[in-house]
C-alpha cells in the first residue's frame, strides 16, 4: 500500500497538504473512512477546525494514537474493559504491599508508605508499555541489572498478572493489544482508506512499530514530519532519528512541497537562522520589540498579557487565535490565572489542574489529615475556620479556641484539650492582674463556659476521628461521604472552579467503588486509606467547566506548541535554568537502561528543536519574554535560546521593562493599572471619573506609604491621633490610676503603648512547645516570692537555699498547669538551668549580710493597699504596682529590687524614660507603704546573675542617688502623661530592639528584633 512521508520545515503547508488529500478522497467517495492521528487533544481540535473550514470534517476520525488503536480493536470486535486510574492504582498498591509482606523488594520497600510511589510506578509501567516492552521482556532485560531494577521488574510482572487475572487492560496496554491484532489479522486495518499522521516531531517505540504494521494494511498512509532530511542544522536534530527510522521501516515515497513559507518576516528570519547565527550577514531590524525582559515572572506575565490585550482590542485579533507557551507550568500558570482575571482575559489551560490543588480539595485533604497528625492545633483551627465546612456553631468564634490553645500551649491532640478543660473548669489562676508586661495573661472562659466549650470540642473530635483498626475500603468511602454530609461540604461549594473539582472528586470516589467491586474488597487502616486517596487526588486533574463555549486565550506547555498555528504567540521563561529546562536523570530507569530498551533519554534531549517549533507557530505576531531578576534580586542570565534569537536582531528588538517606567494611561490593561498610572501622574482624567471612589482609596494608601517613608514619625498613621484626642483626654483624665509598667511601656515606645495598652491588642500566635517570656517571668517571680515567704530565716543563705529547693520543685511540677504551657522535651533540662540561676540569685542577694528582705511582692494601689500619690506640676497622679522585693539594713535604710529574666538597663534608660519602675517602687516603698527611706535599688537579672542600674550611683545637677532617680522619673512621667493626653504615640524603636511581645511588631515598619529569653 502506498506510504508517503512529507518532510518540510514548519509553516510550509504540511497540514494543508493533508487536508487537501482528505478532501480529494472525499470528493471521490464521500464515505471513505479516513483516520487522522495527531499528538494531543489540542491538535485534534485544531485539525478538526481546519478540516471543517475546508468544507468537510464529517466522518473523519481525528484523535491520538490510542484512539486509533481503540478503533482498530473495536472494529475487530475486541472489547477489553479499560481500567480506571483508581483500579490501576489499587492493583499496583496490592502488588507493592504483597511484595513488602514477602520481603521481596528490600530496596524499594522504604518507598511503600509514600502516596506518590504508586503514581511513579504507574508512570514507569506506562512508559515501558509505550515502548512495547512487556513485563516478560523487562524481566529478562533486568536479570543482569541492579537489584532495584530487578525489583521494578518484579512489581511490573505482578501488576500485569493482576490486570490479566481480572480480564482488564490499562491505557498503556492498548498499543500492545493493537499490535497483536495487526500481527494476527493482516486485514484488521484494511477498512481505513487513508491514515494521516500529522504534527509529530518524534515517535516512540510502539508508534513506530504499529505504523510499520499498519503500512501494510491501510489503503493509504500519509505521514508528515518537520525539518529536512540529513539536515546538519541544530534546530533540526530533534527530528532526524524519527525521519531515518520511518524511512528504514516504511520505504515511503517522499513528496515535496513548493518552496514557500507562511511565516511573518520576523519568524521567517528566526526559522531560517536560529542556532546558525554565522549565516547572518547583518542583524535584522524589528519594527517592534519581540524580546521583552521584565523583573520577575509575575511582571513578565503582566507584560505578556498586556501585549495580548492590546492585540485583541486594537488589532481585532480574536482571542482564540492567541497562545502562550511556557516551560514551567508550576511557576507560570497560577500567575497567568490571577493576572488574566485582573485584566479580564479569559484563559484556557492545556493542562488539567491537579485535583489536590483545588482550594476545596486542598481544604478537604487538610481535614482528613487531622487525625493522622494528632489534630495539630494550627491545622485544626484552620479547618474549623474553613469556609468549606460547617463545623462550628455561628455563636462560638474560633478565636476563643485559638486564645485558649495559645495560653494553654495546646500543640496537638485531644488529651491536651482535655487537660486544659479540666483546669479551666476548676481553676481561677491566671486572672488578669496589673503586673509587669511579662506577667500579664489574657482572660479565658472558665467554669460552665469552659464546660460547654469542652462539649463542643468533644463532638468535633468524635466527628472527625475515623474508626480504629482495619476496615474494607468501601466502609471508608461511606464514612467519608457521611462525614462530608455532616459538615455540609457539598452544600458549601459555590464557584465554577470548585464545582468542577468536586465533580472530579465524585468521579474519583465512584471509580474507587468500581475498582473495589472489580478487584475485590480490600481492608486497610485509616492511614492507608488516606494515603491511597491522597495519591489518587495527586494523580487526577480537573478543568474548570463553565456553561457553554467562551473564546479564550490558550496557555500551554512548550512541547504542546508543535502542529498548532495562531495569529499571535508568546513564549515565556527564556532565562537560564528555566528554558531549556534543567534535565534530571530518571531515578528508576537510568540512562543506560533507557538506551538499551530504546526509551527516550531523559538527559541531552533536543530542547532546541522544541523551541524552534514553538517559534514558528505564529502567522503574525511573536513575543519572547524572560524575567531578568532572580527571587534574591540578583541579575538573572538569559538562556542560550534567548541569546540565539537576540543575536539575529538589532538592539531595538529587545526591551527591558523597569518598575518605574512611565507608561501611557491608554496602555493600562486593568482598572488597577490605570489607577496606579493616574496616581503616578497625580490626576485622574475626566473620562475615568467612574473610578473616583477607588481613586480616593488609592490616594489614601499613598499617603500612608509616604508617611512610612518620612524620617520623622508624625502622621495619623504613626500614632498622632488628633481625631481621637477627645476620647483619649477622657480616658486618661485626672483621676486615672496609672501603673508603673504602663508608663514604662510608653517610655519604651509610645506606639507600643497605644497598641498594647490603649487598644489592648494582642498577637495571636500559633501554640508552640515551651514557655514564653511572660510565663517564664511569672514562674521565676513566684518561686522567689514563695522561697522568701517560706524560709525560716530570710537572712540565712542555707535556710533560703533549702526553701528554694522545696519551692522550686513544687512550682516546676505545677508550672505547665499553672501557667498554661506545654512542656517541651527540654523541660527537665530547663528546670536544672533555672534552678541553678535561682540558687545564684539567692546566694548573691542573701549572702549580702547587710541587707535582709522585709517585703516580697509588695503591692501598692492593689488589694486595698494605698496608692502612690505623685505630685507633678501641682497635680497629683495616682499610681499602683507590685514591688518584687524590699530589703532593709541595720541602719533601717531600704533598697528595692526588681527581678528581670534578661535585658540591659543603664542610666540612659532612666534619662530617656524607658525605665521608670525602680525609682517609682522606691518612692512607693517610702511614701505609699511607709517602709522607710530607700537609699538604693537595682534590677537583678536572674539569667545573668548580676545587677545593673544601681540607683545609688545616679547623679543629676541638683541631686544624687535615689532622689536623683526619682526626679528623673517624675520629669519623664509628666512628659509621658501630657503626650498621652494629647494623643502622641509615634513608634520609636527601643534601645536594644523591640520587645518580643509588642503586638505592633506584626506590621510596624520600625520593628527591629530585640532581646529574647
Ligand atoms: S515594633 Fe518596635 S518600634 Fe514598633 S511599636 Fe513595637 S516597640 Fe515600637
Amino acid at each position: 500500500m502506498p506510504v508517503e512521508l512529507l518532510i518540510a520545515p514548519p509553516a510550509t503547508g504540511k497540514t494543508s497538504f493533508c487536508i487537501e488529500r482528505i478532501m480529494t478522497l472525499r470528493r471521490e467517495n464521500s464515505l471513505s473512512p479516513v483516520v487522522v492521528v495527531v499528538p494531543d487533544r489540542m491538535q485534534a481540535s485544531a485539525f478538526r477546525h481546519r478540516l471543517a473550514s475546508a468544507g468537510g470534517a464529517l466522518g473523519v476520525k481525528v484523535g491520538r494514537f490510542n484512539d486509533l488503536f481503540g478503533s482498530l480493536l473495536e472494529h475487530s470486535g475486541h472489547q477489553v474493559p479499560l481500567a480506571s486510574m483508581p483500579l490501576v492504582h489499587r492493583l499496583i498498591r496490592d502488588g507493592v504491599d504483597g511484595a513488602v509482606a514477602n520481603d521481596d523488594i528490600p530496596y524499594l520497600m522504604p518507598l511503600q508508605p509514600f502516596p506518590g510511589f504508586s503514581l511513579v510506578l504507574q508512570d514507569v509501567f506506562a512508559e515501558l508499555k509505550r515502548a512495547f516492552i512487556s513485563s516478560d521482556r523487562f524481566t529478562q532485560f533486568t536479570q543482569a541489572g541492579t537489584p532495584m531494577q530487578r525489583e521494578l521488574a518484579r512489581l511490573y510482572s505482578d501488576y500485569q498478572a493482576r490486570l490479566e487475572t481480572i480480564g482488564w487492560a490499562d491505557a498503556g496496554q492498548i498499543p500492545l493489544l493493537a499490535g497483536s491484532l495487526l500481527e494476527e489479522n493482516t486485514q484488521a486495518a484494511a477498512w481505513i482508506q487513508l491514515l494521516v499522521v500529522d504534527g509529530f516531531d518524534s515517535l516512540n517505540g510502539s508508534q513506530q512499530h504499529l505504523l510499520k504494521l499498519l503500512s501494510g494494511q491501510t489503503v493509504n498512509l500519509l505521514i508528515t514530519f518537520p525539518g529536512a532530511r540529513n539536515s546538519p542544522r541544530r534546530a533540526h536534530q530533534r527530528f532526524q532519528a524519527g525521519i531515518e527510522q520511518l524511512i528504514a521501516d516504511l520505504k515511503p515515497q517522499m513528496p515535496e512541497l513548493p518552496k514557500q513559507t507562511f511565516l511573518p518576516p520576523i519568524a521567517k528570519t528566526i526559522e531560517e537562522h536560529i542556532f546558525d547565527e554565522t549565516d547572518v550577514a547583518e542583524k535584522q531590524s524589528a519594527e517592534a520589540p519581540i524580546l521583552l525582559e521584565a523583573r520577575s515572572p509575575a511582571e513578565e506575565v503582566r507584560e505578556t498579557l498586556r501585549w495580548f490585550k492590546k492585540l485583541v482590542v486594537r488589532e481585532d485579533i480574536p482571542l482564540p487565535a492567541c497562545a502562550i507557551f511556557t516551560p514551567n507550568p508550576e511557576t507560570y500558570h497560577p500567575l497567568l490565572r490571577d493576572i488574566a482575571q485582573e485584566f479580564g482575559i479569559p484563559v484556557r489551560f492545556s493542562l488539567d489542574e491537579p485535583l489536590e490543588q483545588s482550594p476545596a480539595i486542598s481544604a478537604l485533604v487538610n481535614l482528613l489529615a487531622l487525625p493522622i497528625q494528632n489534630f495539630r492545633t494550627r491545622q485544626l483551627l484552620n479547618t474549623l475556620r474553613s469556609p468549606y465546612f460547617n463545623i462550628m456553631p455561628k455563636e462560638i468564634p474560633v478565636d476563643t479556641l485559638e486564645r485558649i490553645s495559645r495560653v494553654a500551649r495546646i500543640v496537638e491532640g485531644m488529651e491536651q484539650w482535655d487537660e486544659t478543660w479540666d483546669r479551666l473548669e476548676n481553676s481561677s489562676e491566671l486572672e488578669k492582674q496589673d503586673l509587669a508586661d511579662e506577667r500579664n495573661a489574657p482572660n479565658l472562659p472558665r467554669g460552665t463556659q469552659a464546660a460547654s466549650l469542652r462539649e463542643l470540642m468533644d463532638s468535633i473530635f468524635t466527628l472527625l476521628t475515623p474508626p480504629g483498626q482495619v476496615h474494607p475500603q468501601m466502609d471508608w468511602i461511606k464514612w467519608l461521604e457521611d462525614m462530608l454530609e455532616e459538615v455540609r461540604f457539598f452544600e458549601k461549594i459555590e464557584s465554577d472552579r470548585d464545582h468542577s473539582a468536586i465533580e472530579a472528586f465524585r468521579d474519583l470516589l465512584r471509580a474507587l467503588v468500581l475498582s473495589e467491586s472489580v478487584a475485590g474488597s480490600r481492608s486497610l487502616t485509616y492511614e492507608q486509606f488516606f494515603n491511597s486517596l491522597q495519591s489518587l487526588l495527586n494523580g487526577k486533574g480537573y478543568r474548570e467547566t463553565g456553561s457553554g463555549y467562551h473564546p479564550a486565550l490558550l496557555v500551554g506547555r512548550m512541547q504542546e506548541a508543535r502542529g498548532l498555528r495562531f495569529q499571535a504567540v508568546a513564549l515565556m521563561g527564556l532565562s537560564e535554568g528555566s528554558f531549556p529546562i534543567t534535565e534530571r536523570p530518571d531515578p528508576f530507569l537510568d540512562e543506560d537502561l533507557r538506551a538499551a530498551l530504546g526509551l527516550e533519554p531523559r538527559l541531552n534531549r533536543e530542547q532546541a528543536g522544541l523551541f524552534y517549533q514553538a517559534l514558528t507557530r505564529t502567522d503574525e505576531h511573536l513575543l519572547i519574554t524572560r524575567p531578568y531578576l532572580t527571587a534574591d534580586g540578583e541579575e538573572w542570565e538569559p538562556s542560550v535560546f534567548w541569546k540565539a534569537v537576540e543575536n539575529l536582531f538589532e538592539e531595538t528588538a529587545r526591551t527591558r521593562v523597569k518598575a518605574n517606567d512611565d507608561r501611557p494611561l491608554a496602555d493600562a490593561a486593568s482598572s488597577q493599572e490605570l489607577l496606579f498610572g493616574a496616581l503616578q501622574r497625580k490626576s485622574l482624567p475626566q473620562q475615568f471619573k467612574f473610578l473616583e471612589e477607588r481613586w480616593r482609596h488609592l490616594q489614601h494608601a499613598r499617603e500612608i506609604l509616604n508617611a512610612r517613608k518620612d524620617k520623622e514619625a508624625g502622621s495619623e498613621y504613626e500614632g498622632t491621633l488628633a481625631a481621637a484626642a477627645a476620647d483619649l483626654q477622657e480616658r486618661y483624665a485626672a483621676g486615672q490610676t496609672w501603673s508603673a509598667s504602663g508608663l514604662e511601656t510608653y517610655g519604651k515606645c509610645p506606639f507600643f503603648f497605644l497598641v498594647n495598652r490603649a487598644l489592648e491588642l494582642a498577637e495571636i500566635e500559633p501554640p508552640e512547645l515551651g514557655m514564653d517570656a511572660r510565663q517564664l517571668g511569672s514562674m521565676l517571680h513566684s518561686i522567689l516570692e514563695q522561697t522568701y515567704k517560706e524560709t525560716s530565716d530570710p537572712a540565712d543563705v542555707e535556710s533560703v537555699q533549702a526553701s528554694l529547693h522545696l519551692v522550686a520543685e513544687r512550682e516546676f511540677s505545677s508550672a505547665p498547669r499553672k501557667y498554661g504551657f506545654r512542656a517541651s522535651a527540654l523541660w527537665e533540662i530547663e528546670q536544672d538551668h533555672w534552678l541553678e540561676k535561682l540558687e545564684k540569685t539567692v546566694q548573691e542577694l542573701t549572702g549580702d549580710s547587710d541587707w535582709t528582705p522585709i517585703a516580697i511582692e509588695a503591692r501598692f494601689g492593689l488589694d486595698d493597699k494605698p496608692f502612690l500619690q505623685v505630685k507633678l506640676a501641682g497635680k497629683t497622679i495616682r499610681m499602683r504596682g507590685v514591688i518584687d522585693r524590699v530589703d532593709r539594713n541595720e541602719q533601717g535604710q531600704l533598697r528595692v529590687i526588681d527581678y528581670k529574666t534578661g535585658g540591659t538597663f543603664s542610666k540612659r534608660d532612666l534619662e530617656k524614660g524607658s525605665r521608670l519602675q525602680l525609682p517609682l517602687y522606691a518612692l512607693a516603698a517610702r511614701d505609699a507603704l511607709g517602709l522607710g527611706t530607700p537609699v538604693d535599688g537595682f534590677y537583678w537579672f536572674i539569667n545573668a546573675e548580676k545587677s545593673s542600674l544601681k540607683l545609688i550611683k545616679i547623679k543629676t545637677e541638683n541631686s544624687s542617688g535615689v532622689d536623683a532617680s526619682i526626679d528623673l522619673v517624675k520629669g519623664n512621667m509628666g512628659k509621658f502623661i501630657n503626650r498621652i493626653r494629647s494623643s502622641q504615640f509615634p513608634p520609636i524603636k527601643p534601645d536594644g530592639g523591640c520587645p518580643d511581645y509588642c503586638p505592633a511588631s506584626l506590621w510596624c515598619w520600625h520593628f527591629e528584633r530585640g532581646w529574647r529569653p
